[in-house]
This record gives structure tokens, C-alpha cells and sequence, in this order.
């Protein structure tokens, strides 16, 4: 490779580790020892383990600074009408859903007197909140880009949020029966039939709307977690925008991945077993694109699952990829955290 083709590949796949915060005093199985390194300990069977990747996240690294170094600069390609996607990778309990969208208020049991919260309700609606997670942080950022670029409306910015739950498709702003993947005859362009699509200006209608619809996705309780998300959440943001030559349009992909964690482990039977092996599959698929992309190679199989399929036209051509994988510090979940820091690096 010359140094101007690998420099090019660099800039198409970016991955990312954060560590979360531990949840123990003691045992650790994560030291991390600078910006793109960290250091795994397999519990004493042998020595410290040295792993490397573009960012390594650590501990009380905050919010702001994974979105400015993760996703704002995707946030440019996508204005410029390029298409992007961001991934949270990792086991449940590793933090995806707090890089992703933040802090998800706990649902209370509804008593007589306190009807249950809506997740719309129970949000304080703080947009600038410093624990926002990049969902919203990149909606606010195509705003102000937007406000500060032009007076006039030739911009149109609209999302969809769904979720792939055993290889079905269900809407997330409007919950209803599974919904189909339509391509066009040569195969190009990928859609999914009556999914919505909200045109907004409202930051905090914004807000608002993820909350509810992360209040949708599809929960199962599981040996590993009670609640563990056994599915992938999927947020389009699409920027139209209308120029003297046409209208370009860029799309940015943030997707919360179901976890990681293996089937065996959660020691799954019957439904939840199933559940495992489609969430494996569609990671795997992924893992395998995402692979593909990183060593350059000119061939990628889509079609393996729901997710690489309704992804492919941000993991193609000239755009740009960031993984972020999740891992927890504790000594616990050494295996799980292994796991990751080898996927990850496979994807490196
Ligand atoms: P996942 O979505 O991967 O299952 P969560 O995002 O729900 O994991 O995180 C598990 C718990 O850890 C939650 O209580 C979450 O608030 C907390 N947490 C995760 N990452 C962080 C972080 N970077 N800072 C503070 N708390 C975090
Ligand atoms: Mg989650």
C-alpha cells in the first residue's frame, strides 16, 4: 500500500474503545494507559495484554468529547451529502445506550395516585444536558450548522428510528406490526415500506421522540441482565438540502447494537436461544463488512442479514464508518470485555 491509499483506508474506518465506569472498588481486567492504548489482564494466567485502536475512551472521558471526536466529523461529510454511520458495539451493561443516547430514565411502578410515565414525560427535556449521548448531540449539530450556513429553508432535516428484533423490522416513532425491506430491481436502493419519517426543527421534540421510542424496543429478561436489549436500534438522521445544481442529500446511521454477549452465556432456551443466534448473525455479518472494509477489500456480502442490508449504503463507497465498542473494567465480565477488545480488533 502507498501511504496516500492507507491514509484514505484510515480515514473510512474508525474504531473507537470506551471503558465505562466501574462499578467495583476492586478487580479490574482494564487499565487503560493513553489515548489509543489500553492494557487487559486476564485475571494473572499471564501477562498484561497490550491493545491499540484510533481512541481509547477513558472512565470520566465525557460525553462531548467522544461525540467531537467520534461523530462531528461525519456530521460535516453528511451536510456535504455524503452518507456515515456510527455503531455501539459491545456486551449489555457495557454502556451503548449511554454513549448513544444518555441517561434513559428508570420507569417507576405506576401506583394509584402516579399513573405510569411516559417516556416523553418522565424526560426533562434538557437538550444541553452534559450526559446527552450523540443522537441528540449530532441533531443539534446539524441545526446549528444549518442556522449559522443559511438564512434561507433550503435545508430539510428528517429522522426515522427502528428497531431489528429477530431479523424483524419494527418502527420505533410509530409501533406497529413488522415492516418490510424493499429494494429497488438492480438492487441499489434499500428501503423499509411505511416506515416513518418526522421532518423536524425542534430540538426537544427531538429528544422527546427518541426517549419514547427507546421505550419501544423490544425488552427480554435474561440470565445476564433483566434488561438486557436483545435488539438493534437504527436512527437515520437525513439532511436534504437544495442547491442551484439539484438537491443533495447526506444520511447519518447511529445504531445502538443489541448485546454482544453469546447465547451459551445467558444460558438461553428455546425463544431467547433463537434471539441469540439472530443477534449473532446480524453481528457477525456486520463484523464481516466491517472486516471487508478494513482490509479494502472490493467485494462485501450485504445481504447476510437485515441490518448489513438496510447499512449498506453507508458502509459503501466513499463513506465513513466509526465503531465504538463497549467494555466494562470489573473482573466479572473479563470474558465478555475479551471479546470485544478481539472484535474490535479484528475490525481495526
Ligand atoms: P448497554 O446499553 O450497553 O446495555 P447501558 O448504557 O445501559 O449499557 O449502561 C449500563 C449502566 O452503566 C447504566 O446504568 C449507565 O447509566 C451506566 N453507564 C454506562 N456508561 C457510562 C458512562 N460512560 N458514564 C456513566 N455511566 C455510565
Ligand atoms: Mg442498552
Amino acid at each position: 500500500l502507498t501511504t496516500a491509499q492507507h491514509t484514505a483506508q484510515e480515514e473510512r474506518l474508525v474504531v473507537a474503545v470506551r471503558v465505562r465506569p466501574s462499578q467495583e472498588a476492586t478487580d479490574r481486567c482494564i487499565e487503560v494507559v493513553s489515548s489509543s492504548s489500553l492494557l487487559y489482564d486476564d485475571g494473572g494466567k499471564s501477562r498484561p495484554r497490550q491493545y491499540s485502536y484510533d481512541h481509547v475512551f477513558r472512565e470520566n472521558d465525557t460525553q462531548e468529547y467522544v461525540y467531537k471526536t467520534t461523530t462531528a466529523p461525519l456530521v460535516r461529510d453528511v451536510l456535504n451529502g455524503y452518507n456515515a454511520a456510527v455503531f455501539a458495539y459491545g456486551a449489555t451493561g457495557s454502556g451503548k445506550t449511554h454513549t448513544m443516547l444518555g441517561p434513559v430514565p428508570r420507569k417507576k411502578p405506576a401506583t394509584a395516585d402516579r399513573p405510569p410515565a411516559t417516556a416523553a414525560s418522565s424526560y426533562d427535556g434538557d437538550v444541553s444536558s452534559h450526559d446527552t449521548g450523540l443522537m441528540v448531540r449530532a441533531i443539534e449539530d446539524i441545526f446549528e450548522h444549518i442556522e449559522s450556513a443559511s438564512a434561507d429553508n433550503s435545508c430539510k432535516v428528517s429522522i426515522s428510528y427502528l428497531e431489528i428484533y429477530n431479523e424483524l423490522i419494527r418502527d420505533l416513532l410509530n409501533p406497529g406490526g413488522p415492516l418490510e425491506l424493499r429494494e429497488d430491481h438492480r438492487g441499489q436502493r434499500i428501503t423499509v415500506a411505511g416506515l416513518s419519517e418526522i421532518t423536524t426543527s425542534s430540538r426537544k421534540e427531538v429528544v422527546g421522540l427518541l426517549m419514547k421510542g427507546n421505550k419501544s424496543r423490544t425488552m427480554e429478561p435474561t440470565a445476564a441482565n433483566q434488561t438486557s436489549s436483545r435488539s438493534h436500534a437504527l436512527l437515520s438522521i437525513t439532511v436534504q438540502t437544495r442547491t442551484p445544481l439539484g438537491t443533495k442529500q447526506g444520511r447519518l446511521f447511529l445504531t445502538d447494537l443489541a448485546g454482544s454477549e453469546r447465547a451459551k452465556k445467558t444460558k438461553n432456551r428455546g425463544k431467547r436461544l433463537q434471539e441469540g443466534a439472530h443477534i449473532n448473525r446480524s453481528l457477525l455479518a456486520l463484523g464481516n463488512c466491517i472486516n471487508a472494509l478494513s482490509g479494502g477489500a472490493r467485494y462485501v456480502n450485504y445481504r447476510d442479514s437485515k441490518l448489513t442490508r438496510l447499512l449498506k449504503e453507508a458502509l459503501s463507497g466513499r463513506c465513513k464508518t466509526v465503531m465504538i465498542a463497549h467494555v466494562a473494567p470489573e473482573g466479572k465480565h473479563r470474558d465478555e470485555t475479551k471479546n470485544t477488545l478481539v472484535y474490535a480488533d479484528r475490525a481495526n
